[in-house]
């Protein structure tokens, strides 16, 4: 079966077209900067170099219809026409309390998507637009919604209500969603896979670091908690966004700065995390630890702060799950970054576990790090969101 996923930002368009019986993918590639001047698709079919074209786009439609153009050119395509397209499986961000997992998609559906715009005010309409733009170019073909909330909704409530006035749950559903869903899911059964194991027997702890952040506890295959709430701005230090504050901090620096509460939670999410404790120097770990290497204080400092604050999530889900079997390291970060991993690994030698510096040296490989006679296992495992996101889609629709 040949799925296509698709992954709509408001002004972008990533898509992959997967072979689903052997997983692999057909060709890959983005489209930036719809409906703004310069709008330019990346096409890269399997096997074959990446290809830039600027063509202009108006909106998602054209963006679709282009994507179908490149997957059915005859230099660079791989598949003869649209019909060769069994299923579309659609990144959404939010599903709010409505989704605890995928659904094929409906009119009932795309209303429901909509009643969670509110929650992700950023993220929900523009994978709205881009289920409908792929209707308008393949309709009749079925389609999935694959949410990033979905696979946290088995928290318990003593894990998503916030101590505020329980009438902002009641009225507006105020409360703690977490993100990354299908990441953690993914690389949570993926692990056990690895370790020969069945995931209702573990508790894992996974570490998703990549320019956003989040740690999830997967209880016998269940996620009982996570750290980013509401929205992702909670949770770890991230690229540019700051994690868990005192929200006393919005107000205090409305009125020091005299901008707006909207304003700060704007510089939360953009200008802080790492990007604004180390001084600027960048959002990019690989960018810090280069500076961290040639001695730049504040580079240092960072990483420091951003493993500490990895290393107290892991050591409360620890005691969330009454005690923890393994430890996954993934995204960019966690699956590339010997320096950051590193750093986390001083703090878990009290749990009984440990990093071998060789085998921290790999990157984006699946390896375990620990010990042999280690008591918690920690390893890496390699996301794959879109693979995920196929697997749901041919779930449902085969
Ligand atoms: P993601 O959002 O999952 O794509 O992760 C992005 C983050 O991963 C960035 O901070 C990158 O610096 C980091 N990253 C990606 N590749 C590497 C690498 N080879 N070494 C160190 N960090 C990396």
């Amino acid at each position: 079966m040949n799925v296509l996923v698709i992954n709509c930002g408001s002004s972008s368009l990533k898509y992959q077209l997967i072979e689903t019986d052997s997983e692999t993918v057909l060709a890959k590639g983005l489209c930036e900067r719809i409906g703004i001047d310069g709008s330019a698709i990346t096409h890269t079919p399997k096997g074959g170099d990446k290809v830039t074209t600027t063509v202009p786009m108006k909106d998602h439609t054209d963006a679709v219809k282009l994507v179908i153009e490149k997957l059915t050119d005859t230099n660079v395509g791989v598949i003869k026409s649209l019909d060769e397209i069994d299923a579309v499986g659609h990144r959404v961000v939010h599903g709010g309390e409505k989704f605890a997992s995928s659904v094929v998609i409906n009119d009932e559906v795309m209303a429901a998507i909509a009643e969670c715009n509110d929650l992700a005010p950023l993220h929900n309409p523009a994978n709205i637009i881009g289920i409908n733009a792929c209707k308008e170019v393949m309709p009749g073909v079925p389609m999935v919604a694959v949410f990033d909330t979905a696979f946290h909704q088995t928290m318990p409530d003593k894990a998503y209500m916030y101590g505020i006035p329980y009438e902002y749950y009641e009225k507006y559903k105020v409360r703690r969603y977490g993100f990354h869903g299908t990441s953690h899911d993914f690389v949570s059964k993926r692990a056990a896979e690895i370790l020969g194991k069945k995931r209702e027997e573990l508790n894992i702890i996974v570490c998703h670091l990549g320019n956003g952040a989040s740690i999830s506890a997967v209880k016998k295959g269940q996620s009982v908690d996570t750290s980013m709430g509401l929205t992702p701005l909670e949770g770890l230090i991230m690229g540019t966004r700051s994690g868990d504050i005192d929200p006393a901090i919005v107000s205090f620096i409305a009125d020091k700065e005299g901008i707006t509460a909207d304003e700060v939670v704007n510089i939360l999410n953009k200008k802080s995390g790492v990007l604004g404790l180390s001084g600027g120097i960048s959002s990019d770990f690989r960018d810090l630890g280069d500076a961290a290497e040639s001695g730049n204080e504040m580079a240092k400092n960072t990483l420091e702060a951003y493993a500490y604050r990895v290393a107290k999530y892991i050591g409360a889900y620890m005691i969330a799950m009454g005690g923890v079997d393994v430890i996954v390291f993934t995204a960019g970060i966690g699956e590339n970054n010997a320096i950051v991993r590193a750093l986390v690994g001083k703090y878990l030698t009290c749990l009984g576990t440990s990093i071998d510096p060789e085998k921290n040296k790999l990157r984006g490989e699946e390896v375990i790090l620990s010990a042999e006679n280690d008591k918690v296992v920690t390893m890496v495992v390699p996301t794959d969101e879109e693979l995920a996101i196929a697997r749901e889609t041919v779930r449902l629709t085969k």
